[in-house]
């Protein structure tokens, strides 16, 4: 009899990693495949990186409050953090668009307005696609190409014991903004004739409709003359992108919690939730910010980078990944992909 296996008893990570058994590399200049954020392809002087996402109407995005400029620009901005995570530099991107008739070519234009504005912002040139019809919804899909020094490149699987812990700009903002959408669009379901209350609340939506890729921090860690040790996008939530980094380096890792980045409005969407600021944080998601370790010794050359926050350590025990609480005690860190 033919077996049949749930997806669902494998989840995201499990799927990927079972997709990455059964595929060999097979050219010289394929220097890192499945694994990391980027593909990283030798091109001569330099390496080529490329990577892609898609976004998914009902599953990534609601168009009942994503407006399509912020979701053109969003859907740019998410890949080319992937490029970031690399340390690298992004060049060109393609767009795969799949619709039904239910969107009107102004939208479309709409679409394409965020799209441009992101890569005006990224310095990237759109130079191709495919198009295509949908039965239900909106799917887009992204590829970026990017390039990196060869010096410079930044994996996952590098983080040494004792690298300090860094992460950029704060977290949790992305799933509190979410949070915020989805409770006035089921206000609005009820009545109609309510307006939105996301006043004082416009920088958690804005994590959440417009989030940045954080190339700004590439730039100046270059400039600092830094190269982290290892280094991930936090698309997933702090705690699972950190599991990335240790479970392939085989580091363990403490985060002290008073160090996480959490910004004010962020607290006070999650205490009007009733959601915790730090599980917000830990496992929100969606923020795009860089993880990162760099050696001791970079210390002094980005203390002063007020976009950096040093947020704990890395160890020689992989088995103890954990979260130094503001109560001194030590809790596992456990991450979940989708499921
Ligand atoms: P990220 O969140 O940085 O985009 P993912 O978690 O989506 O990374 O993917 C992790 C790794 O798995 C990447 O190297 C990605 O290219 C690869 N990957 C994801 N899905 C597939 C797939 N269907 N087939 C082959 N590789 C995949
Ligand atoms: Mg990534």
């Amino acid at each position: 009899m033919e077996t049949r296996t749930e997806i669902s008893s494998l989840g995201e990570f499990g799927l990927i990693k079972r997709i990455n058994e059964g595929i060999k590399i097979s050219l010289p200049d394929t220097i890192r495949g499945i694994g990391d954020d980027a593909a990283v392809i030798d091109t001569g002087e330099e390496y080529g990186l490329l990577t892609s996402d898609m976004l998914l109407e009902g599953v990534h995005f609601d168009l009942a409050f994503f407006p399509l400029k912020h979701l053109g620009y969003k859907a740019i901005a998410i890949n080319v953090s992937d490029i970031a995570a690399m340390n690298g530099t992004p060049r060109q991107v393609t767009v795969n668009l799949a619709l039904s008739n239910r969107f009107s070519v102004e939208a479309i234009d709409e679409l394409y307005d965020g799209m441009k504005a992101a890569c005006k912002d990224f310095n990237v040139d759109l130079v191709g696609g495919d198009t295509s019809s949908s039965r239900s919804g909106l799917l887009i899909s992204v590829s970026v190409f990017g390039k990196v020094n060869k010096e410079k490149v930044t994996y996952r699987n590098t983080a040494k014991p004792n690298d300090l812990i860094c992460v950029t700009g704060d977290l949790g903002g992305a799933y509190l903004g979410l949070q915020l959408l989805e409770r006035e669009k089921q206000v609005f379901l009820v009545n109609p004739e309510m307006q939105p209350e996301l006043d004082g609340k416009d920088y958690v939506v804005q994590r959440q409709l417009r989030p940045e890729a954080r190339m700004d921090v590439v730039y100046e860690l270059a400039e600092a003359g830094v190269v982290p040790t290892a280094m991930i996008d936090v698309s997933d939530g702090l705690a699972s992108d950190l599991m990335h980094i240790c479970a392939q380096s085989g580091v363990g890792a403490v985060i002290f919690e008073e160090r996480l980045p959490i910004d004010e409005q962020t607290y006070l969407a999650a205490s009007e939730l009733n959601i915790g600021p730090v599980t917000a944080a830990m496992n929100g998601g969606e923020d795009y910010e860089l993880l990162f370790t760099v050696s001791q010794a970079s210390y002094e050359l980005i203390k002063n980078n007020p976009k950096i926050s040093f947020i704990g350590y890395t160890t020689a025990n992989k088995e103890e990944i954990v979260l130094h609480t503001k109560g001194d005690s030590r809790v596992p860190i456990t991450a979940q992909g989708w499921s």
